[in-house]
């Protein structure tokens, strides 16, 4: 059995989107990575939300939200703001400038996204942990001809790699050796050049 490689499956096409939605009173908005088209005529798209997203309690009242396809220059702190905090108790647009409304005033990004769709829910399917909204489509505006960033993209380019672990210590500025540790005793001689401390310098 060749089992389930999820390496794998980042090699289907996703996208990554903001999705935003509101109610009467709370704009919301999140990071999704599946947005398809399902037909043409009418022109139906699909989303799927995690249940636990507060955007996914929303959609699921307000019936309608807009898909914002970010492109490759889309920095971090986008997928900071909209991916990694919950949107229950913070309002995700205070202090973010890069948006304007849509025709239903449905915020949409203006920055690092190449195109936005709106579109009303017409079926809500449950998918477990997951919503699935199919909807027609209301609006579909393209922005400029910037390339849409994939999920592959994000995790080689965009998504900080972590970072090795600095070590303490100290090199010889003569030979190169490196003494590990936060000290370097002052009668210290380097093991390769026999060089004295003085002759060592922090590590970078
Ligand atoms: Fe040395």
């Amino acid at each position: 059995m060749p089992g389930i490689d999820n390496t794998a499956m980042f090699k289907l096409s996703y996208g990554l989107f903001v999705l935003t939605t509101k109610d009467s009173d709370k704009t919301n908005g999140c990071i999704i990575n599946t947005c398809m088209q399902v037909t043409d005529n009418p022109k139906q798209i699909c989303v799927c939300v995690n249940k636990a997203n507060y955007t996914a309690e929303l959609i699921s009242k307000s019936k309608e939200f807009c898909v914002s396809i970010l492109a490759t220059s889309v920095p971090f702190a986008v997928f900071e703001r909209f991916g990694f905090q919950s949107g229950r108790n913070i309002d995700k647009f205070d202090g973010f400038s890069d948006y304007a409304l849509t025709e239903s005033g449905l915020p949409y990004l203006t920055k690092n996204c190449n195109a936005y769709l709106v579109a009303t829910v017409k079926q809500e399917i449950d998918c477990g942990s997951h919503f699935m909204f199919i909807a027609e489509l209301a609006e579909a505006v393209k922005l400029n001809d910037e390339t849409s960033v994939t999920y592959e993209y994000y995790f080689a380019n965009i998504k900080p790699k972590p970072q090795p672990e600095k070590k303490k210590g100290y090199v010889c500025k003569i030979c190169g050796y490196v003494h590990e540790g936060e000290e370097l005793p002052p009668d210290f001689v380097c093991p390769w050049c026999k060089h004295p401390a003085s002759d060592f310098e922090p590590l970078k």
